[in-house]
């Protein structure tokens, strides 16, 4: 067979900043217990799955769909209290978060926190965006007076937020948010509640009240609908105008839509599993609380930091108990520390029993 692989060295034409950026860091590992990469640890009700392939069903395969998702569209601005006109759909909020870095970022800033949502630093380096990261503070509250410095003195791009902060899981208050809002002038201000049922502020407040701002969800949490790959921004009429136009036509399978116009209808369950992941947090950080050398940090998402005095130890323990975490050890900041994923009270049982039998 012959190679396909261009010749060593020869010019492919694509950009060095791409190049420079490596694959997304994640490999997939199979064991029994998930608890690294934030899911819902429970599939859409086996009821509201019967619906939807019914609705699925129905569907003509043939067509396209909408040409935005507009009826989906309608449904979340019904359930989220929008106007329509502020609504973009996408297929997962990391599409729009690879948008917004193009409507706001390309040849300006993107401003964030360290550590952060790595998706925000991979899309600002691959779209050659110039990428500023102020550390957390020591507690992981934002670093809003060094961030206002960066709002004045950078070239205005977008600044991400993420309420509750991903990896950490902490939350700051309203008036610190705004304190940013109220400096950034011309930036775009991205306040990514990809976990906000959990715990924490609402964004949509915000988000009226000023026109460069924008809140990304999603169903991938608390919904738990990751594996049909649908977010949302919620904007003013004119930001989610703009964003509109990078989205790519025809963007939403009609199948897509189907499940979540049910789950838009049906949303009863998913208060019940946010309330029962809360629970759980309470209960799997009061169960680690006693221990002699690893420490729960707070957290107010359905997952939080585990800190231990050597965290590939513990990482090569879970996994030889059937249990994987991600780590965060290599992050600014988390030295020691893995992340671990809130999942259904027998997962988080043996959870806890591996994490107590290593002392
Ligand atoms: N934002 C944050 C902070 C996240 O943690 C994630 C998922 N890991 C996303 C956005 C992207 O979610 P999705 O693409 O599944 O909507």
């Amino acid at each position: 067979m012959t190679s396909t692989s261009p010749l060593k060295g020869a010019p492919t034409g694509v950009r060095p900043a791409v190049r420079a950026v490596p694959a997304y860091p994640f490999s997939p590992i199979q064991v029994p217990i998930k608890l690294d990469q934030n899911e819902n640890p429970y599939d859409f009700p086996a009821e509201l799955k019967a619906q939807a392939l019914q609705k699925m069903l129905e569907q003509p395969w043939n067509r396209y769909p909408d040409l935005h998702a507009d009826t989906l569209a309608a449904h979340i601005a019904e359930y989220e209290g929008w106007d329509v006109d502020g609504v973009v759909v996408t297929p997962g909020s990391n599409v729009l978060i690879k948008l917004l870095t193009e409507l706001a970022g390309i040849e300006q800033t993107v401003l964030t926190v360290d550590p952060t949502f790595s998706v925000y630093t991979l899309e600002a380096r691959m779209l050659g965006a110039r990428l500023v990261q102020v550390p957390l503070n020591e507690d992981f509250s934002l670093p809003v007076d060094r961030l206002k410095i960066e709002l004045e003195r950078q070239r205005p791009g977008v600044l991400y937020i993420t309420q509750p902060h991903a990896p950490t899981g902490h939350v700051d208050s309203v008036a610190r948010v705004r304190e940013l809002l109220d400096a950034a002038g011309e930036w775009v201000v991205v306040l990514d509640e990809a976990y906000y049922q959990y715990g924490g502020i609402d964004g949509r407040e915000l988000v009226r009240q000023y026109p460069n701002a924008l809140s990304l969800r999603t169903f991938s949490k608390a919904w738990g609908l990751a594996g049909l790959r649908a977010g949302y921004a919620l904007a003013g009429a004119d930001l989610a105008t703009q964003l509109q136009k990078l989205v790519p036509a025809f963007n939403m399978s009609v199948l897509t839509q189907a499940a979540l116009e049910v789950a838009l209808k049906n949303p009863g369950y998913v208060q019940e599993r946010v309330a029962e992941a809360v629970a759980e947090r309470g209960r799997v950080q009061a169960a680690l609380a006693d221990h002699p050398t690893c420490q729960a940090l707070p957290s107010q998402s359905n997952f939080f930091l585990l800190r231990t005095p050597d965290a590939e130890a513990m990482y090569r323990h879970l996994i030889d108990h059937g249990i994987v975490v991600r780590r965060q050890d290599h992050l600014t900041g988390l030295e020691g520390c893995l992340r671990v994923g809130i999942g259904t009270p027998a997962e988080n049982d043996v959870l806890i029993g591996a994490v107590q039998a290593l002392k």
